[in-house]
């Protein structure tokens, strides 16, 4: 009968609990013992290895091993896992969920939260009074939306979770507000997962997309010169989860800017685009791509020259590479570009490097005008 009541009335809850949201208390001034891991952590300079009291591993991961699990994702628990995403109240499928059991993380399988602290908190979204450990989860102060609140991330992979507030019930006084998307739960009697670890930064390419309950997101890269319009205009794409600026295509593994730049790495910068495929076709990403930026002109975009500014489609599994030759092949045939020889390469895709922090969502950083045309 609640839920049915729950169900009529969905609207109103969620404008309610919109309102609570809003009107949360800010957050508590508690000591801050627990800070969130610096992302810094790479494949050649891992962090130093730690045990939680529990007994799990919580060595934060390096950064490509995140993101290469992160692309397993569906598009909601993407949104919400790595670009800090708020799911609608009482739309998470484990609100009501009242079996015995472990809440793990979602992307690296890190035990969060047990059944035994979760309670009804009303708010639509699930509820915890404590951590399965307090160093599997940690906080960080949040100033979004003119608020002050406290963020929680998952220990070993840094996703986010939710937040945490300090109108919760006894013992602790705490309510850990979690998104449905950012768990996973596993029954008691069921064995905890053991971390789950990407083999390969591209690993998810051979995932079976089919083996999720949802559609996963897909990726698709793109190089066409200077990254930072690229990447800019390909996040305002609808169906674009996320769009990162980096490195692909060359012989040296964790490449800087300075080396792409100055020395010959091979690599041209790329832009990795995130895509919910049930929104925006490949085909459109294609489409998007050639109206950014000019395929005719090689290793060279307007003042920007040399290979690492090339035109090239980097793909990641056959029917891609069948996807965007016809493509190509089609521009040419109707004599795009003036019919000016088409020099974007297209090949199967390499390892992506992500570029240093100060490269991604650049022109918004920066203010600057940026050349690039939008393609929407
Ligand atoms: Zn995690």
């Amino acid at each position: 009968m609640i839920r049915l009541l729950a169900v009529l009335s969905v609207p109103l809850l969620v404008l309610a609990a919109s309102l609570l949201w809003a009107a949360a208390p800010p957050a508590p001034e508690k000591p801050a013992e627990k800070t969130a891991p610096e992302r810094s952590a790479t494949s050649e300079n891992p962090m130093p290895p730690r045990q939680s009291s529990a007994g799990f591993d919580i060595t934060p991961l390096p950064k490509e091993q995140v993101a290469a699990l992160a692309a397993t994702l569906t598009p909601e628990q993407y949104r919400v896992t790595q670009r800090a995403g708020t799911e609608p109240a009482f739309c998470g499928n484990l609100v009501d969920n009242k079996k015995q059991g472990a809440y793990v993380c979602v992307v690296c399988g890190l035990p969060l939260f047990k059944s035994d602290a979760k309670f009804h908190s009303g708010t639509g979204w699930p509820s915890f009074f404590q951590p399965f450990d307090p160093e599997h989860v940690v906080e960080k102060e949040d100033l979004g939306f003119g608020m002050v609140r406290t963020e929680i991330l998952c220990a070993r992979c840094s996703s986010h979770l939710g937040h945490v507030f300090d109108d919760g019930p006894r013992p602790t006084g705490l309510r850990y507000c979690l998104n449905s998307a950012a768990l996973e739960f596993v029954e008691e009697g069921a064995p905890l997962p053991t971390q789950r670890v990407a083999s390969a930064p591209n690993a998810h390419e051979q995932a079976d997309p089919k083996s999720k309950a949802e559609v996963a997101a897909r990726t698709a890269y793109f190089a066409g010169g200077c990254f930072w319009g690229m990447e800019h205009y390909f996040q305002k794409g609808p169906g674009v989860i996320d769009a990162v600026s980096g490195y692909m295509q060359g012989h040296e593994d964790h490449p800087t800017y300075k080396q792409v730049c100055y020395e010959n790495t091979g690599h041209a910068e790329t832009v990795k685009v995130v895509y919910d495929p049930t929104k925006i076709t490949y085909r459109q990403l294609l489409e998007a791509f050639f109206k950014m930026h000019d395929p005719t002109q090689l290793n060279r975009q307007g003042p920007d020259v040399g290979d690492q500014y090339r035109s090239g489609i980097w793909c990641v599994d056959d029917e891609q590479l069948a996807e965007a030759r016809a493509f190509v092949a089609e521009l040419k045939a109707k004599g795009a570009f003036h019919g000016r020889p088409i020099v974007t390469q297209v090949e199967l895709a390499k390892t992506f490097w992500p570029a240093e922090d100060y490269h991604q969502d650049y022109i918004v950083k920066t203010g600057r005008a940026c050349h690039v045309t939008n393609p929407w």
